[in-house]
């Protein structure tokens, strides 16, 4: 089906249509994660948003080029640049940890809680310290350019140069004057010569402890930087989507912009795509506010501000009910809906195996299936095809009761629809049928166990019984034959 997809650009502030540079090639490229601490739900809810993009573009036919780094080293507290200590550093001191065990700990941490929540891996994920050399070459290119300078080992972002011939607001869309007028002075920045200068490599203090030598100084890369070098590496100077949370904008992606056109005239990205915040009670969810909560306590119903438990689909389920560009308050009455709501939908998407094609039909699927595209090509909007998922369940359940026909086209038609819109795109995975499916593959494995005993193969046996008891199962040998239960 011929489909024509719309994009907001944060760069035009408009829906535009989406043409993709190389097709059926499509590069995009997401801001990972700084893996100084479990990821919340808050950053669960980008990466979510990144994927339902992923998964439609896949969808739709393009190949696609996923890029999403690990950032393990040269984000400073100071999320503007190069203020305070590097986070990771700064919680391997605390820990009393090297600093790859903070990053091994916590990107392992990132991938399960991507897993469950059915996030698919992206091509690439590359980490800021596997490409060093690529960033200091970028340094080198911007000071043969004539935008950065070094002063005392340290190399600087010249905005103020940069701004002469080029729009430095051209993404947060603030002039110069404005901005500087609005930034803190956070003192001890005396090795600046603007305000809104920014770091390129920063001289370590003999106490940091991830440092590599440069031309400069042995020092390490400022975090904007990983992110256009490694961009650039994988998708090229220029490539179709470059995406993060929309409270990267302001500095992060506009930083990473200057420093691209800045090194190659290019702004690297066709579409900058942004996802809105995870919010409590109105205010975005932080780990410095304090009002984050973690995956699993959410899955477990351990933390106060929860009524109880919901299961990871639910959540993946309450975080596509709302559009990613629209802020989502986090509240128990909400969740308590969208766990409602996404039982409704997965009942009907079981019953549909069992629902029988007549020789007539009270219904025509080609609309709504048209209705669901027309759905995700306005700029992805879950929510609006979450409403039209809807209304393919009552159509299932009316056919079920037998108070609708409907014939083998259209129930063919109604199966691909609920499969590619609630498996493929929306990345919901059916926790029903996965459970219900459980006692049975556990009876089989009993019943090959008791094949083995027959022939006496007590090492198959023994081997079965104890692999079960690892992953939780108990079996029990008894008059009536064995039984198992969860340990
Ligand atoms: P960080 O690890 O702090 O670099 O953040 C990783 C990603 O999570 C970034 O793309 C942020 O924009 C995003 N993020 C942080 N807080 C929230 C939130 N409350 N809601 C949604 N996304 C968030
Ligand atoms: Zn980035």
């Amino acid at each position: 089906m011929e489909q024509s997809l719309f994009v907001y650009n944060t760069l035009t502030r408009k829906k535009e249509k989406f043409a993709a540079l190389n097709p059926p090639h499509v590069g995009m490229y997401v801001c990972g994660p700084t893996v100084y601490s479990d990821v919340h739900l808050g950053n669960s809810r980008t990466y979510i948003s990144f994927d339902l993009i992923f998964r439609y573009l896949t969808h739709l036919g393009y190949k696609v080029r996923y890029v999403r780094n690990i950032t393990d080293a040269g984000h400073l507290e100071g999320d503007a640049g190069d203020q305070g200590e590097d986070k990771i550093s700064k919680k391997a001191k605390l820990a009393q940890l090297e600093p790859m065990e903070i990053v091994q700990k916590y990107t392992i941490g990132f991938h399960d809680v991507m897993q469950i929540f059915n996030v698919l891996p992206p091509s690439i994920e590359p980490t800021a310290t596997g490409h060093i050399i690529e960033q200091i070459e970028l340094v080198k290119l911007i000071l043969e350019r004539g935008y950065a300078y070094e002063i005392n080992g340290s190399v600087y972002f010249d905005v103020e140069k940069y701004n002469q011939t080029q729009d430095y607001g051209i993404l947060n869309r603030r002039n110069l004057e404005d901005l500087i007028n609005n930034t803190r002075d956070l003192g001890g920045q005396d090795e600046k010569r603007g305000k809104l200068d920014f770091a390129l490599w920063i001289k370590a203090k003999p106490e940091h402890l991830m440092k590599w030598p440069s031309p400069w100084s042995v020092g390490f890369p400022a975090w904007h930087l990983e992110c256009s070098a490694m961009s650039n590496k994988y998708l090229g100077q220029h490539f179709d989507i470059h995406g993060g949370g929309i409270d990267l904008m302001p500095t992060h992606h506009t930083n990473e912009i200057a420093q691209n056109v800045a090194a190659c005239d290019k702004n690297p990205a066709n579409y900058w795509v942004h996802a809105n915040m995870l919010t409590v009670n109105g205010q975005k969810m932080s780990k410095s506010l304090g009002n984050s909560f973690l995956p699993y306590e959410l899955f477990t119903g351990q933390n106060s501000i929860l009524s109880k438990g919901y299961s990871p689909m639910t959540v993946r389920f309450f975080i596509l009910q709302a559009h990613y560009r629209s802020t989502l308050d986090f509240g128990n009455e909400a969740m308590e809906a969208s766990e409602k709501g996404f039982k409704r939908l997965m009942n009907s998407f079981t019953l549909m195996d069992s629902l029988q094609a007549s020789g007539s039909t009270d219904v025509e699927i080609a609309p709504l299936l048209q209705r669901c595209y027309d759905a995700m090509n306005d700029d992805f909007n879950s929510p609006v095809l979450i409403a039209e998922l809807f209304e393919a369940s009552r159509i299932i359940n009316t056919v079920y009761d037998s108070k609708m026909k409907i014939d083998a086209k259209n129930l063919e038609l109604l199966k691909q629809l609920m499969n590619d819109f609630i498996l493929d795109i929306l990345g919901l995975k059916n926790e029903q049928a996965a459970n219900d499916d459980l006692p049975k593959v556990l009876d089989m494995i009993v019943e090959l166990r008791n094949g083995a005993k027959v022939n006496r193969d007590y090492a198959t046996s023994d081997k079965i019984r104890d692999g079960l008891q690892q992953i939780g199962f108990q079996l029990k040998d008894g008059k009536e034959g064995t039984t198992w239960s969860k340990i």
